[in-house]
């Protein structure tokens, strides 16, 4: 008999494992709260141009040609550059982020930065976001870049809240020599080269299987792998949730917490604001939004206009997982409880940011231990 798999959640992980577990021969039954599929990645249309909540470039590691090969069996792409600018707190021009040599010798403060670089103590005691950056970049650049940003993208008083991120080992060189290296040549970027992005691949992914939109499931029995859907329990050999994981388990160790965006779509009579090859702002002052993204040299819609799409931070919805390990642990709480064949996966599931490539690789590290 073949073996039947749940999955609540039709985003990028809920199609990924779709398709990875139906070419392990499982029944696949998705149960997606909203009327499309896609999630976070979907690409919607704006008079005509082409969007996704944030911008969602695939970014790859070089030399994976198994993951390649797989992508490339659903989309065709368009290698991309990715460089971001960011108009620092109390400065009056934009500059590369992260920064660069030359942008340096063009700030107000270059002496005082080069020797904070400079007498960084590699060997320092770090406890939280601020300490990291602090021993990374020296006071003044993270007074600059990340100081105001990080407090309000988090909506907080002081960044010594914030200590997941410190999970970071200090870099060896912080400060890059161009442009060029922003992912030191590990990793490169794609896109898809339709307008509709990554649309397709969720209507590939999920062919042959029982998808049941506008479902949003409330209520789990983990140890049944079931999941409580239009008044009746609906039982699997495997159970893949892609929502928050507190909810799996009634909420018993309290609300997880998030941080969520707004987004703000404005279409404007130029047809570039961005210089080339940018098309990401980030605004690390005391404006209320955090980052301006112009989509078409991600979607390469051609227009006599432009679209920006501006993003605030909000409490409306759950897209980041809260980086302190006071969260981390509860999170952890809730998975040590999921018995065998429930797999809370996923940017919520897994309540820890991942993007499309970790997603992929983690529902193909998990689908290869199944039987
Ligand atoms: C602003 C922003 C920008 C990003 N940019 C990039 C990028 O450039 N590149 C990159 O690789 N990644 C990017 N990411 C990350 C990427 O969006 C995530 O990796 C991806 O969306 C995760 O997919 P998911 O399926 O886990 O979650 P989601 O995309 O959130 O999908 C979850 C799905 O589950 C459904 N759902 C939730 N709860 C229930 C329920 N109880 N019952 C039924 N259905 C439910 C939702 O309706 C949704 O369709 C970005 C994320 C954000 C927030």
């Amino acid at each position: 008999m073949r073996k039947k798999a749940i999955i609540v959640g039709g985003g990028f992980t809920g199609c990924t494992m779709a398709y990875m577990l139906k070419e392990k021969g499982y029944d696949v039954t998705i149960y997606e709260g909203s009327d499309i599929l896609g999630g976070g990645c979907r690409t919607f249309f704006y008079r005509g141009h082409p969007y996704t909540y944030g911008p969602h470039h695939l970014i790859m590691k070089t030399g994976d040609q198994e993951a390649a090969d797989y992508f490339n069996k659903f989309l065709k792409f368009r290698n991309l550059d990715h460089h971001v600018l960011t108009y620092p707190n109390g400065g009056d021009q934009f500059y590369n982020y992260p920064p660069i040599r030359s942008d340096i010798e063009k700030m107000p403060h270059k002496d005082k930065i080069k020797e904070e670089i400079a007498n960084r103590d590699e060997n320092a005691k770090i406890e939280n976001l601020e300490d990291y950056w602090k021993n990374s970049v020296g006071e003044t650049l993270y007074g600059m870049f990340v100081e105001q940003y990080s407090k309000k993208m988090w909506g907080i008083e002081n960044n010594q809240e914030l200590d997941q991120d410190i999970a970071f080992s200090l870099k060896k060189e912080p400060i890059r020599d161009g442009v060029k290296e922003y992912f030191e040549g590990a990793k490169y970027i794609i896109y898809p080269e339709n307008l509709d992005g990554y649309n397709p691949y969720f209507e590939k992914t999920t062919e042959n299987c029982n998808v049941q939109f506008n479902t949003k499931v409330e209520k789990f029995d983990v140890q049944r792998k079931a999941v409580l859907v239009n008044g009746e329990w609906d039982e699997a050999d495997i159970l893949v949730s892609t929502t928050s994981p507190d909810k799996l388990l009634d909420y018993k160790y309290g609300e997880l917490k998030y941080k969520g965006r707004d987004f703000l779509k404005i279409i404007l009579p130029i047809e570039k604001i961005t210089p080339d090859p940018y098309y990401f702002l980030y605004y690390a002052g005391d404006e209320p939004y955090t980052r301006i993204c112009e989509y078409k040299l991600l979607t390469g819609y051609e227009s006599k206009e432009t679209l920006i799409g501006i993003e605030f931070p909000s409490e409306n919805n759950k897209l980041y997982p809260y980086p302190t390990k006071a969260e981390v642990d509860r999170a952890n709480r809730y998975f040590a409880e999921l018995p065998e064949g429930v797999l809370s996966m996923g940017r919520q599931g897994a309540y820890k940011y991942k993007d499309m490539y970790e997603i992929y690789n983690d529902c193909k590290d998990a689908v290869a231990k199944l039987d």
